[in-house]
């Protein structure tokens, strides 16, 4: 089976996260997407973060209805810094006969050669990065060209951060996520102040 793995922090999943899984599944023929949440992300450390549960009852109503698109829960189990490396390794011994494809948005490709063991996240999957719009990502010198796909989605302007600024200011969250998902964030009240949501579970 080719397994496409994609981690984020999700606070909140938003239309360029689903799009740019949806891209890479179809460009690439994969079998699943598997939507990874961190639990701590290592590349955030410090900032506020919505609880895991919260961010994952999201994500539950994004992917609702899009057979490919599952979500996985194991960051969050194993709770502390949620290394993408670790992730691989439990996948692989899991699903040992995968082809595993790590989908990452083309700007962390640059910060890549940072994360905590790469040649170990390179050895288990191939590392697809997607471009947005006419973006064009450049692979760092040293990263083995072969391991790494590079693609190209439509150019979608939203962020988590838009969307958690939007909400403490009364903004329109409308069409930058799900329906599903805008009508949760109403009704928790979850980014209302602007330092972390109201709601604790
Ligand atoms: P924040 O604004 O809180 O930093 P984010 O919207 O960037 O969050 P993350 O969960 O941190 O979302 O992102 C996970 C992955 O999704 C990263 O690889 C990032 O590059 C990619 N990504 C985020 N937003 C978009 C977008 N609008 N289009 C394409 N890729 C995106």
């Amino acid at each position: 089976m080719k397994l496409g793995i994609y981690g984020g922090t999700f606070d909140p999943v938003h239309l360029g996260h689903l799009i740019l899984a949806e891209t890479v599944r179809e460009q690439l023929g994969l079998d699943e997407v598997w939507f990874v949440p961190a639990f701590q992300n290592p590349h955030k450390q410090g900032g506020p973060t919505t609880p895991p549960k919260a961010r994952m009852e999201m994500l539950r109503f994004a992917l609702a209805g899009n057979p490919f698109f599952r979500l996985e829960e194991m960051e969050i189990k194993r709770k502390g810094t949620s290394f993408t490396y670790e992730t691989l390794q439990e996948i692989h011994q899991e699903k040992p006969d995968d082809e595993l494809f790590l989908l990452i948005g083309a700007d962390s490709l640059t910060d890549f050669p940072s994360w905590r063991e790469p040649e170990t996240i390179l050895e288990l999957a191939q590392v697809v990065a997607v471009n947005r719009g006419r973006d064009s990502a450049v692979v760092p010198e040293g990263l083995g060209a072969e391991k790494v796909t590079i693609l190209s989605m439509p150019a979608i302007d939203v962020s988590a951060t838009d969307i958690r600024r939007r909400c403490a200011e009364r903004e329109s969250i409308r069409y930058l996520t799900p329906r599903s998902v805008e009508l949760f964030i109403e009704a928790s009240q979850l980014y209302s102040s602007p330092e972390t949501g109201t709601v604790t579970m």
